[in-house]
């Protein structure tokens, strides 16, 4: 049998991944012609509105307002929903931090419920049984580029009059049922930093197919300006979420690729599916064939350590690093983070809210745990390979499983 290559044996994997970020002279030409031009900001500029408009079209979505990150995103998009003191807003327990602290942000409290065990998107369920008289929003999270189950959370929400918004940071070009994600709530938001499925460092996105929620978004974004208006007539609060034309420019010659590469991520991420399978104690994050595109942020399974020898999570990603295949850590849960466990989360809250019990926070969240501490993420430039890689992936988490003893 081989030796692992955590022990000093040859890694499984020997020919590189594409590497992150990808780019040519369309970037380049971008960047000087932005340079050249002299227009560097947003508000004169071509670049990041032509870009608004060409993410929106993508993602069959009427209105794109660029903003500087993901959690901007989400902040802008929440003052937009009017959001604010004494609301709740229900999130996914399994998400990074960003979807509860724009809601604290906003001065309402978030309110994790658990996600399903096999899709690690928010359990439709749960979030409709969290629902009271106080409840604004659901926020869904496409986990990992997975559509949440977008079917029944718009039906939850028009049954109880809250608000549907997306968070779509994992989800560039993934698709539910031949529709892009973005827009089956009132909008959805997206981010292009570094890690994402298209960067420019930084950088952020709302899509709508609401006109007074993508007026209200866009004033928010820029000083609560209005277009076409004086400069200095400011009609609401905002404050300045703009997009420089630098990122615009980058952003718009990165979406030229994404349909290419969505489509890659996708048929790569079946074929391990089909090859992860049969390998004892792995458990590919659910497809559902609702589902004819995930834009696969990452390639998520559940990693089941009876099946080797008892081995822990943290060693056996070690091992996996160690034979050539890149991952990324999942998210550890959000009732877990300091800022809830500390009590820190309530100097946003006000009035009855700031004191409340909340012991929503103390519950026990399952899938959530089963997420953060038995999950394996692969990075999405791993997903870029071809049909070999995939194989080759899969021949290193077996090579592990036949060793595991080793690993001890
Ligand atoms: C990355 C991310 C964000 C925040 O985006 P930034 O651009 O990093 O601010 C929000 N939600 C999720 C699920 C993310 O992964």
């Amino acid at each position: 049998m081989p030796t692992l290559a955590i022990q000093g044996g040859q890694p499984a994997k020997t020919k590189p991944f594409p590497a992150w970020p990808i780019y040519d002279e369309r970037e380049r030409e971008a960047l000087n012609e932005v340079l050249e031009s002299g227009v560097w900001w947003r508000t004169p500029g071509t670049k990041t509105l032509a870009f608004e408009r060409a993410f929106a079209a993508y993602h069959q979505a009427k209105h794109g307002i660029a903003v500087t990150n993901g959690t901007h995103a989400l902040e802008v998009a929440l003052a937009a929903m009017g959001i604010g003191p004494g609301d709740e807003v229900i999130v996914p327990n399994a998400t990074f931090v960003a979807t509860a602290s724009a809601v604290l942000f906003a001065g309402a409290l978030p309110v994790p419920v658990d996600v399903s065990a096999d899709s690690y998107c928010i359990d439709p369920e749960l979030a409709e049984a969290a629902i009271n008289e106080n409840t604004k929003a659901i926020i869904a999270v496409h986990l990992g580029g997975r559509p949440a189950d977008l079917d029944q959370l718009t039906a939850v929400a028009q049954k109880h009059g809250v608000t549907l918004l997306e968070d779509a940071a994992h989800a560039h070009g993934s698709e539910w049922r031949g529709r892009k994600v973005g827009a089956f709530g009132i909008g959805g938001t997206f981010s292009f930093q570094a890690s994402k499925t298209m960067t420019a460092g930084e950088g952020g996105m709302i899509i709508s197919n609401d006109d007074e929620f993508e007026r209200l978004a866009r004033s928010t974004h820029d000083c609560g300006r209005l277009p076409g208006e004086w400069f200095y007539s400011h009609f609401m609060y905002g404050s300045n979420y703009r997009l420089s034309e630098w990122q615009g420019a980058v952003l718009l010659a990165q979406l030229t690729r994404l349909d290419e590469q969505t489509a890659r991520r996708h048929a790569n991420g079946r074929l391990l599916d089909g090859a992860l399978s049969g390998i004892p104690g792995i458990t590919p994050q659910s497809h559902d064939r609702r589902i004819s595109r995930n834009g696969h942020y990452a390639y998520i399974f559940h990693y089941d350590k009876r099946a080797f020898a008892g081995v822990d999570t943290g060693r056996f990603v070690s091992a996996l690093e160690a034979e050539g295949v890149p991952t990324q850590a999942p998210y550890p849960p959000l009732h877990a983070l300091d800022v809830f466990t500390s009590g820190a989360y309530r100097s946003r809250l006000s009035g009855a809210q700031a004191s409340a019990r909340h012991d929503f926070l103390r519950q026990p969240y399952p899938n959530s745990e089963r997420e953060a501490w038995e999950t394996v993420w692969i990075t999405q430039n791993a997903l870029l390979g071809d049909e070999e890689d995939m194989g080759e992936i899969a021949a290193a988490i077996g090579k592990i499983a036949e060793n595991a003893r080793d690993l001890i």
